[in-house]
């Protein structure tokens, strides 16, 4: 017979948004059982493992992300400034950390002018070193290289999950009071049969101003990111087989994709292409192929970066493990968070009270894209994501916080960024306290608890006031 494990609240995958409701989860009920499966390696997911090593600028609300940049400062994190805007010519953005740029600076994106936007860039390690000493300073127990296999509901409960140890051991069930799906792109909510979404929508579902007439397999680009290092001398690297084969060098000749190249605090730099391979084309097969492909088209670019636009002072070091998904699976839940949510910002869009994480990035989709009218660009104000973006409509003990969370295609390509997400997450944790505490379903839990407890309305309040956002009309 299976060996069964108990719990109270089981979160699945350790990203930014498992990281978020883990820790807030177990600071807010301290007795409570807390377990969090991930099949990777170390916490922090796309932002550690996939290489995103760069908070983008934005409204960071109250989180534990000045946790965590206190924990890295001053030696494995900084504040980045751009010091070469990306072109036709040279179609590359680079962002060096500048000592005289404060933490609080990164925190606003919107309606601000390009030189004065500021960014964190961490050595994604260390980063993931520190996630783990909190959570295991919290209490949380931690369960690597350990996938979800597969749940077991009935009626609107979840009521266990196979977990599978990547090591070849035999899987395992755990049962759990309640359920967090913090995979990305909400694998748990999707073996559950909850309603799903995946890629665009039609401008008929939401009535979202930019969306295309009809509906397509369309989801934002992937990235293969990967580290540089200083060299001595000027030159290039050797090119790999698989780079120089010619559909790889047929695809590089179709196009001059921009990179995002940040700086890490000791001086290599990561080089994030935008995108490597369409979004439909990557999930259109297998994981272990399209990561070949992508991998082979990022050295034929890292190529062209050396000859073309003078990065033959660098040379290649190391490829992240895990490719660079920006958009999935996404769950439809409670409320779908939609463009005209984003554009009619904190003061006008609707369930003002409800909101639980803030967001102010653009929209902002690499590669093919349909949506239609003036791009979205840069917003004028920040606006916030509420609480029932993350209940399925399918369960009660249910929760997802992730970049798989209620968004339309439009939505999500603003608010996917990594601290948004800890956000959601740490709103999610929030909620699996209250919860359990009081041992009602996640849609009974009082939303203003949760928000009181992330401190959203003083924080709002004053926002609203220092930014001079009173006034602004749309
Ligand atoms: C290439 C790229 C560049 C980006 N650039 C930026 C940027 O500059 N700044 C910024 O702020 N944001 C950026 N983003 C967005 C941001 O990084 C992500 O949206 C965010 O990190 C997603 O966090 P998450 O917690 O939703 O998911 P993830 O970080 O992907 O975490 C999901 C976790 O779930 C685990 N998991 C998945 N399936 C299972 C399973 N079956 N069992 C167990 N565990 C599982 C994974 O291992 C992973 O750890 C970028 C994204 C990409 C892809």
């Amino acid at each position: 017979m299976r060996h069964t494990i108990e719990t109270d609240v089981l979160i699945i995958g350790g990203g930014s948004g498992g990281f978020g409701a883990a820790i807030r989860a177990a600071r807010a009920h301290p007795g409570a059982r807390i377990l969090l499966l991930d099949s990777m390696g170390q916490l922090g997911g796309t932002s550690t493992v996939g290489g995103v090593n760069n908070w983008e600028p934005g409204i960071g609300g109250l989180g534990v992300h000045y946790e965590l940049y206190a924990r890295l400062a001053p030696d494995a994190i900084g504040v980045g400034k751009t010091v070469h805007f990306s072109s036709k010519e040279e179609p590359y953005g680079f962002s060096r950390i500048d000592p005289h740029s404060s933490y609080e600076s990164s925190l606003r994106r919107s309606a601000l002018s390009k030189p004065d936007v500021r960014r964190v860039h961490f050595e994604p390690d260390i980063m993931a070193q520190a996630m783990h000493a909190m959570l295991s300073e919290a209490g949380v127990e931690i369960r690597y290289r350990t996938r979800f296999a597969d749940v077991s509901v009935q009626g609107r409960q979840i009521v266990s999950v196979t977990a599978q140890p990547l090591d070849g051991a035999p899987p395992y069930a755990v049962r759990s009071k309640l359920f967090v799906d913090c995979s990305g792109g909400c694998h748990l909510a999707r073996a559950a049969e909850c309603t799903m979404a995946f890629g665009e929508e039609p401008h008929d579902l939401y009535q979202e101003p930019s969306a295309p007439d009809n509906a397509s397999p369309i989801v934002n680009g992937i990235s293969q990111v990967f580290r540089v290092t200083p060299a001595a001398e000027a030159g290039v690297d050797e090119l790999p087989a698989a780079a120089s084969a010619p559909e790889i060098q047929a695809w590089l000749a179709m196009r001059t994709p921009a990179a995002h190249v940040t700086e890490y605090p000791n001086g290599d730099l990561c080089v994030n292409v935008l995108p490597t391979m369409e979004g439909a084309e990557f999930h259109s097969m297998p994981y272990p192929q399209a990561q070949a492909i992508a991998q082979a088209r990022m050295h034929a670019h890292w190529r062209r970066m050396q000859t073309d636009y003078g990065f033959d002072r660098y040379r290649f070091k190391s490829m992240f493990p895990l490719v660079g998904i920006r958009e999935s699976h996404r769950l439809v839940g409670r409320y779908v968070l939609r463009e005209q949510d984003v554009r009619a910002g904190l003061l006008q869009q609707p369930r003002q009270g409800e909101i639980i994480a803030l967001a102010d990035h653009p929209l902002d989709t690499h590669g093919e894209r349909r949506v239609k009218g003036p791009k979205l660009n840069e917003l004028a104000q920040p606006y916030g994501i509420p609480y029932a973006c993350l209940l399925p409509t399918e369960y009660d003990n249910l929760i997802a916080a992730s970049r798989g969370a209620s968004f339309s295609h439009i939505a999500a390509s603003s608010c996917r960024l990594s601290r948004t997400m800890m956000a959601l997450g740490e709103a999610a944790g929030v909620a699996s306290a209250l919860a359990l505490r009081s041992g009602v379903a996640y849609t009974d839990v009082a939303i203003a608890d949760i928000r009181e407890r992330l401190e959203i309305p003083a924080f709002v309040e004053k926002t609203l006031s220092n930014w001079g956002l009173r006034n602004l009309i749309i």
